[in-house]
């Protein structure tokens, strides 16, 4: 496969251009060669997938669950059907080894899949009337256009999460991608033409973001917008969504906390929060940002953590055998260099890694070593941002109460990880921490069938599960009088 073709920006069931036939470039973060042009969308573009979204809906929602159900199911086989060259365009454009690439597309298919069955599930209620003469029901409907912006670091997987329980509650769609990763997305716009999914349910523009999503935002008919991105743009929409009154659902930053007790299987320990830590290079935001390890079995912990990290090759994840591609970009990488900095001039130590990599061949992305800090205190600023990085920073902790105090103090709420074999341990360390997903003994647990999302700031609402279609549907009570 050569150079990604992109046809456009996908509205109302056209491929189209920019209005003003702007464009926008689309580099490899891995070699820094331009890959592609897509349009430059704003303020028109915006406003025809708009008015081409809110003239699908009435059909798209009045068709029956089963419809919608079996052309969500022929979008989900086109995209599998497509798997590797979705994966291999995702690797150019995000940086991602291509295994994970294709762990990705399956991973975004499987929410089109869980939720066309789920369509059929969206059930109401008949409750008891005080009087015989009246009949009580309860009724679920679609919310109308949904306007979705999302982030770079899943190209595919998280527009599925948003598009596939939207369509499936009878809503239609316009997705807004994030700028560094616009070719994954429109690939799935090519997949849903394919399956037959009518003009103007899915949409997909690239742009301006602050332009399109202002579009988005004032327009009253966009009635629920749907954001994952940081949490800084997250306000931005909760506030912008107030004048029209929008439902939102935000999935902002996590700063995730592991916590490894002294009765942990070690090996499991590390091998998971390894999983956890490196995916993607460090760039999900459930990644294991913080890792409290039990003083007894620090140095054991760490050493084999090291022996994990000894085994990730850093390179271009269309090269066999790389674990752990480039960072997004320049600006993630002067992040990650000035977090490891200023940890290591504050007495932090890198015991591996700690500084930019080169991998072979002629790569000149933003690559950065797999990193290991020890020495690491809570008021560095690694333990406080996210790092959205490959570096693990270990502290230790005394006891329980501690690790747990700890790992809760953090304006982040999104994901943590516990390592313990006694049970009750893990109970209550999972009851006790203030985080929306807690992986036990698990550094891996989002699947489409179960709810995803944050406490504190790290979002509102929830995606995956049954809770994520409740997500795209209003209620409505109809109350009727017998004659
Ligand atoms: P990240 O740090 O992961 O790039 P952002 O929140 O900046 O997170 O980006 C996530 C998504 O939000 C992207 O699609 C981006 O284009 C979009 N975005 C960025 N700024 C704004 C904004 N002011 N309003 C709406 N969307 C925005």
């Amino acid at each position: 496969m050569g150079e990604p073709i992109t046809k456009g920006i996908y509205i109302g069931g056209e491929w189209k251009e920019a209005v003003r036939g702007g464009t926008i470039d689309v580099f490899n973060p891995a070699t820094l060669e331009k890959l592609a042009t897509v349009p430059d969308a704003g303020d028109d573009e915006a406003a025809q997938a708009v008015d081409a979204a809110s003239s699908a809906l009435p059909a798209w929602r009045e068709a029956s669950a089963y419809e919608r159900a079996a052309l969500l199911m022929r979008w989900y086989e086109q995209i599998m059907l497509h798997q590797e060259e979705i994966a291999r365009t995702m690797t150019m454009e995000q940086g991602k080894p291509l295994p994970e690439a294709r762990t990705e597309v399956a991973y975004a298919a499987s929410f089109i899949q869980w939720y066309a069955e789920e369509a059929k599930r969206v059930y109401g209620e008949i409750i008891p009337a005080t009087t015989a003469g009246k009949r009580l029901f309860v009724i679920r409907q679609a919310v109308g256009v949904v306007g979705a912006i999302t982030p770079w670091n899943f190209p595919a997987a998280m527009i599925t999460r948003k598009a596939g329980p939207a369509l499936a509650a009878g809503c239609t769609i316009v997705v807004k991608p994030a700028e560094q990763t616009p070719l994954t997305a429109l690939l799935l716009a090519e997949m849903a033409e394919k399956a037959g999914i009518p003009a103007g349910v899915l949409n997909v523009i690239t742009g301006d973001a602050k332009t399109i999503a202002g579009r988005l935002m004032a327009d009253g008919r966009v009635r629920k917008v749907t954001f994952t991105g940081s949490t800084e743009v997250g306000k931005e929409i909760m506030r912008g969504a107030a004048d029209t009154m929008k439902k939102i659902s935000l999935e902002l930053g996590g700063h995730a906390p592991v916590i490894v007790f002294d009765d942990a299987d070690l090996e499991l320990a590390a091998e998971q929060t390894a999983i956890s830590k490196f995916r993607n290079a460090g760039q999900t935001c459930v990644c294991a940002n913080r890792i409290y390890v039990h003083e007894s079995v620090h140095d054991a912990f760490e050493r084999r953590l090291a022996d994990k990290i000894a085994g990730l090759r850093v390179g271009y994840g269309l090269d066999e055998g790389v674990a752990i591609g480039p960072l997004i970009d320049e600006s993630g990488l002067d992040k990650v260099k000035r977090q490891v900095e200023e940890a290591v001039a504050r007495g932090a130590k890198a015991v591996v890694g700690g500084r930019t990599a080169e991998p072979e061949g002629s790569r000149r992305g933003f690559f950065y070593e797999p990193t290991l800090l020890t020495g690491v205190t809570p008021d560095m600023q690694i333990m406080r941002e996210e790092t959205f990085g490959p570096v693990a920073p270990l502290i230790p902790f005394r006891t329980d109460e501690e690790a747990v105090r700890m790992a809760n103090d953090s304006v982040y709420g999104l994901a943590a990880y516990l390592f313990t074999t006694n049970v009750n341990r893990a109970v209550r360390a999972a009851e006790g921490l203030e985080y929306g997903i807690v992986g036990v003994n698990d550094g891996a647990p989002s699947t489409a069938q179960a709810p995803f999302g944050g406490f504190k700031e790290s979002g509102l609402g929830r995606e995956g599960g049954r809770q994520g279609i409740e997500e795209y549907l209003e209620t409505k009570y109809i109350s009727l009088g017998l004659g």
